[in-house]
């Protein structure tokens, strides 16, 4: 196991020197080594919010647009725990190093993240080099929504999470009706993508100024319930990108792309290993 890890290092951590610029595809799993729940399954979900059991809630109904019209304090029960969790914990040491690299190599990089927590901003990422294909939690719109304005969200949200009710709400300065993250939900008709489509031309940019032969693209816990990041990561894979995907359960990808079955900050500390040899 050691031996494979090494070696499958090795090979990425070549394509990453050799290459022009690299692409972090990340997922839920890239927060579970920062003690992030990942919310696999009911189980993985119930597991993080007990709670929810006892109402028969999983992740897909307290994930749930219809909340914030029907009962907001309880839409932002859910929202509002986790804005709190977000807020007060540190991204992984994996997260560093490969703002490392990319200093150390004079490596571009572009992050693309299904995680709504803001992380890699934190860490100390460039805001302009971060697509959120789901949004961030850390911006807000009208529920209804009256516009397409979104704003940061600095409200302090406190949960009773006995009942997973918000003690206090946030509302649309325009038009009142209550503000809501600024997240894709499930069943989500409302959801203003505005930040997100900026975010994407910026990538599509930076994709066409260095060209797919030169890039490499490193996958961090991307699972299969909701595939949008590994979807993206094989579609970069077709148009000539080099790939590595890092997952615990689910590494396999198609060759020539590496597969490395283990955690995001274990993988990335192997390849930063390699790196400095
Ligand atoms: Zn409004």
């Amino acid at each position: 196991m050691e031996q494979r890890l090494r070696e499958l290092s090795s090979t990425a951590a070549t394509w990453i020197a050799k290459a022009k610029g690299i692409i972090i595809l990340a997922g839920a799993g890239m927060g579970v080594d920062s003690g992030l729940p990942d919310f696999r399954g009911d189980k993985g979900f119930w597991k993080a919010y007990p709670m929810y059991e006892q109402l028969g809630i999983g992740f897909v109904e307290a994930a749930n647009p219809q909340h914030f019209e029907a009962d907001p304090a309880f839409g932002w029960g859910f929202y509002g725990h986790r804005l709190g969790l977000y807020r007060q914990t540190s991204p992984h040491q994996g997260y560093q190093l490969i703002l490392d690299w990319s200093k150390r190599l004079g490596l571009p990089y572009f992050v693309v993240t299904s995680n709504v927590d803001g992380h890699f901003q934190k860490a100390g990422f460039d805001e302009k080099r971060v697509l959120e294909v789901h949004g961030s939690i850390h911006h807000l719109q009208c529920s209804l929504p009256c516009g397409s304005y979104i704003w940061n969200n600095q409200h302090n949200i406190a949960v009773d999470v006995k009942r997973m009710r918000a003690l206090e709400v946030p509302f649309c300065k325009t038009c009142g009706k209550t503000a809501r993250p600024n997240i894709l939900m499930f069943a989500d008709w409302n959801w203003v993508s505005e930040r997100s489509d900026a975010q994407q031309i910026r990538y599509k940019n930076f994709i066409s100024e260095i060209g797919h032969e030169k890039l490499v693209a490193l996958e961090l816990g991307a699972g299969l319930a909701v595939p949008t990041i590994r979807m993206m990561t094989e579609r970069l894979s077709r148009q000539g990108v080099k790939a590595v995907r890092i997952n615990p359960k689910d590494p396999v990808i198609a060759r020539p792309n590496l597969s490395i079955a283990h955690g995001g900050k274990e993988a990335l500390e192997a390849i930063d290993r390699a790196l400095s040899l």
